[in-house]
């Protein structure tokens, strides 16, 4: 995604002539030349045999718009002059009705932009120059040929006749003649085909094609200025976040053919695989064709591999040959550009042509075998391998993912929003207990629900992937299934669930809990059926990269786990510790909640410490697990933070059912419920204002931490806990509850006769703006702070989490924001106060250790933040433990 600004300094350079007699231009001048004119610039400065042509900057697009859409002065006259010496390069002249140059007319932007118009090819041809061509060469098909796909592309893009109308021409044309390729169609018929075309220029544009090549030239550069501004260019660029461009470039470029018999063809390459990184050339052609009838799928391609046994008539050998001089440009390029390119290629009676190249795009594995690879061949270095490749693509080689060669038979059934990647397939469960039911049964499932709560989770985790018909990328669904790498597709708001007929339909087809579905969360697809997958490996290549990223690095990367599993798995991944443990999930399992139930709806102190002591050995034991699964690193753990609510049940059939098991009147538990419901649980008594209302949640939870601590230790188990205090807007909130857990630790220690060192810590979440704005105040009771951004966003903006996708994609189409900013730090304003804490905090303690755990400690840009402002460390989900580590050696070496 480019955000670049435009660094091109205004010129009054209009035109930039690549040949050989001069190139003005060079590869590092896309800003103005655009990247496929820069390219085209450096190839023809390297050697390569590119067919002669200019550019026309993007500066005079962009002056184009400010004259009210006319050229500025002198552009066409510096094109003339720039004909001219195309034509005293190639001995043929622009016009001329015998030996006519014929020239394409492409556009091209400083960032690659699908959408935008599409190519001209042999433009200059008209009546008189097409029977001079065809007399020239001696080849009449190839001149008509020629003539019928200028006519074509030209009314297609520059006088905006509707394709279809040529489309039916040409078929009344093959249907007359019995045959069904383009190629096969007789002389006489591309002949009659020009007339026919040429009616239907008329007839839809209201003008005849023009013949004056001049004007023809002239219409067409204009059009490429006008595809600019087209609705698909305008969105794609919004979409994409591309911002600060001038305009696109137009190419002008001497026409090498490929359609002038069965020696010539035109094709498509990549130097390496770019979907497994494979150092193997990786391309298509097509014999005798023109442009893109390689991707437009007209003809069924042939891989570049078998071009060596391509053998032309008048020409044995044409195919190895061009096959021999294609490997050869594949060094060249890969030497001068240091990456992969993928280009395209015209072959002209066995000569081949470069029309164009770029860096390949690539999926994350084949980014990381690529960069290790070269760094073995020695074309780049470990620092620029580790900057080059895109942090978040590691994500790809984490997870399953569906075999590519499964998937291209599939046709996906409907797709919602990728909001998890991964693979999965299963049969449908309706709900979380019948997920967890039907799992432990043994059977494999996907939880489809309209959407997901806190009582859910259970049922998500046991659930092989998710898949909800309504919500954002943002949804409880999403944020959970990232959390813990499980595949979730959210928002397939074409899926019509029946929850109590346990079925859903989407598109006519039914399905109920015994068909299977396959669903990609890095995608969106739902498919009808299991899908193959595959498995993602973490040695070899993958390894190197980790190897070269930590030695980098100056952030430290912890993770966000409340398991022993999830805490092993990012151990594996590379997490230093436990930035979040979040201990409210803790409460749902089993009879836990019923416990925990029994503590929230206590009329008074006494029951409410019966009920903790219930908890307190469940809390005790996850614990010891996690600290043996983190042991020698750090363990952050959070003291309960929701509103005590959402623990509760809100029907009335699970209400009566926790009367009878509390020994409770129904009305008494439905009563208490309705006490605690709260406007707006999220502002309202939640984080540390429940301890400060219920000192004893805190003793309890303290009490089983230590407890815990104290059961590793005398195991010989290094245990480093950190308390962590939520949701602290002042000093004096931290200040009791501090003294409180301190008191705590004591009397565990003194209860348990354990007299050796604990150096338990105890800190802070900030993530409320009043926290960081007295960040100096805090730090004297805080031994640590950790940003919790996502609250921290929600209360600098003013937005309601849960509910901002009602508005959110309204904000980023408008432009208002430039992305989601619970997903990526906004560092103008959030990041203003974390800025601010930090070194407000730093002044008050020196050395004071800081980290984030919100959401955003996976994501690259905000990890370039956080290094430098200079946290200490990142937390993130465990399969995002490996982007941070990356995003953090990047930061540094950036
Ligand atoms: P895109 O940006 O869509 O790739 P291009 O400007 O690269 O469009 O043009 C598409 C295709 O048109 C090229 O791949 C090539 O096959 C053909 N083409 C463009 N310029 C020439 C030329 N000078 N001679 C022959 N073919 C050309
Ligand atoms: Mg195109
Ligand atoms: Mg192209």
């Amino acid at each position: 995604m480019a955000k670049k600004k435009s660094t091109a300094k205004k010129t009054d350079k209009m035109v930039y002539y690549f040949g050989k007699t001069k190139t003005d231009g060079k590869g590092d001048m896309k800003m103005l030349l655009g990247g496929k004119g820069a390219n085209l610039a450096e190839m023809t400065s390297i050697g390569l045999p590119v067919p002669a042509g200019f550019t026309i900057t993007t500066e005079c697009c962009a002056a184009y718009y400010k004259n009210k859409r006319k050229f500025p002065t002198g552009l066409l006259a510096d094109c003339e002059k720039a004909v001219k010496l195309l034509e005293k390069e190639t001995g043929k002249k622009f016009g001329s009705n015998s030996n006519p140059l014929l020239l394409s007319v492409r556009s091209g932007a400083a960032v690659s932009m699908p959408g935008m118009m599409n190519t001209i090819l042999n433009l200059g041809l008209n009546d008189e120059a097409v029977v001079g061509m065809a007399n020239m060469s001696g080849n009449e098909r190839f001149a008509y040929d020629s003539y019928r796909r200028l006519i074509n592309m030209y009314g297609d893009v520059v006088l905006e006749v509707p394709h279809h109308a040529f489309e039916a021409e040409f078929d009344k044309i093959k249907a007359s003649e019995g045959v069904h390729e383009d190629n096969d169609v007789s002389i006489q018929g591309l002949i009659k085909l020009c007339a026919e075309y040429k009616k239907v220029v008329k007839k839809h544009a209201g003008i005849d094609f023009p013949q004056d090549p001049m004007e023809q030239l002239a219409l067409a550069i204009e059009a490429v200025f006008a595809s600019w501004m087209i609705d698909k260019a305008v969105i794609y660029r919004r979409i994409e976040g591309i911002i600060g461009l001038a305009g696109t470039a137009v190419n002008v470029q001497t026409m090498v053919f490929g359609n002038m018999g069965d020696d010539c063809g035109t094709g498509v390459a990549f130097t390496r695989n770019p979907a497994t990184g494979q150092n193997k050339f990786y391309g298509e052609f097509l014999i005798n064709a023109q442009g893109e009838d390689v991707v437009a799928g007209i003809r069924t391609p042939q891989p570049v591999a078998e071009m060596p046994k391509w053998k032309a008539p008048n020409n044995k050998t044409v195919g190895k040959e061009a096959h021999a001089t294609l490997m050869k440009i594949k060094t060249t390029l890969e030497k001068h550009y240091k990456d992969v390119q993928d280009i395209e290629f015209t072959i002209e009676q066995g000569k081949l042509y470069m029309l164009q190249t770029r860096n390949g795009k690539r999926t994350g594995a084949a980014a990381v075998k690529i960069a290790c690879d070269m760094v073995k061949e020695k074309l780049i270095s470990e620092k620029e391998a580790v900057k080059r490749i895109p942090a978040g693509d590691l994500t790809q080689l984490l997870l399953p993912s569906f075999d590519p060669a499964a998937k291209k038979s599939a046709k996906p059934l409907t797709i919602g929003l990728p909001a998890s990647p991964g693979a999965a397939f299963g049969k449908p469960a309706f709900s979380a207990e019948e997920a967890v039911d039907r799992t432990h049964a043994g059977e494999q499932v996907i939880l489809v629900r309209k959407e997901t709560s806190p009582e859910d989770v259970d049922g998500m985790h046991n659930a092989a992937g998710i898949l909800t018909s309504t919500g954002g990328m943002t949804s409880h669904a999403a944020v959970v299934a990232r959390g813990w790498g499980k595949c979730c597709v959210a928002g397939a708001g074409e899926v019509h669930i029946n929850e109590k007929g346990k079925k859903f339909t989407v598109n006519g087809k039914t399905f109920g809990v015994n068909d299977v579905i396959s669903i990609d969360g890095s995608t969106g697809e739902v498919f009808s059926g299991e899908i193959a997958s595959v498995e993602p490996k973490l040695s070899g290549d993958f390894a190197t990269v980790m190897k070269w990223a930590d030695k980098y690095r100056k952030l430290d990367v912890r993770t966000n786990a409340d398991s022993p599993a999830d805490a092993k798995r990012a151990r594996q991944f590379g997490a230093q510790g436990i930035g979040l443990c979040r201990t409210e999930h803790m409460f749902f399992e089993g009879d836990r909640i019923t416990a925990m139930r029994e503590m929230i709806l206590a009329e008074n102190v006494a029951d409410r410490e019966a009920a903790l002591k219930k908890l307190l050995p469940y809390q005790r034991k996850d614990f010891v697990g996690i600290f043996t699964a983190m042991k020698n690193l750090p363990v952050t753990v959070r003291l309960l933070d929701p509103p005590l609510h959402e623990f509760l049940p809100h029907d009335a059939k699970s209400q009566n059912e926790l009367a009878k098991i509390l020994g409770v009147k129904p009305a008494t538990v439905k009563s208490r419920v309705s006490q605690l419901h709260e406007m707006n649980p999220m502002l309202g008594h939640r984080g540390c204002r429940l301890s400060i209302t219920y000192p004893e949640i805190l003793v309890m939870q303290v009490t089983a931490i230590v407890e815990a601590t104290i059961v590793c230790k005398k195991k010989k188990v290094n245990a480093q806990p950190e308390i962590m205090i939520p949701l602290v807007g002042t000093k004096q909130e931290l200040a009791q509850l501090r003294a409180l857990a301190e008191e705590t630790i004591e009397n565990v220690k003194k209860a348990k006769k354990y007299t050796g060192k604990l150096d338990i810590t105890i800190g802070t979440m900030i993530e409320i703006p009043r926290a960081a704005l007295t960040a100096d105040e805090v730090a004297e009771e805080a031994d640590f702070f950790s940003f919790g951004t996502n609250d921290l966003t929600q209360l600098t903006f003013g937005y309601s989490r849960d509910d901002v996708n009602g508005f959110l994609p309204d904000y980023i189409n408008n432009e208002i924001l430039e992305r989601d900013p619970f997903q990526s730090l906004d560092t103008t304003g959030v990041g203003q106060l974390v800025e601010m804490a930090v070194a407000k905090g730093r002044k008050a303690k020196k050395g004071l250790k800081c980290g984030i755990c919100g959401e955003h400690g996976g994501d690259p840009a905000s990890v370039f933040f956080c290094h430098e402002v200079g946290l200490n460390y990142v937390s993130c989900s465990p399969f995002r433990v490996p982007i941070a580590r990356l995003a953090a050696a990047q930061a540094a070496l950036s």
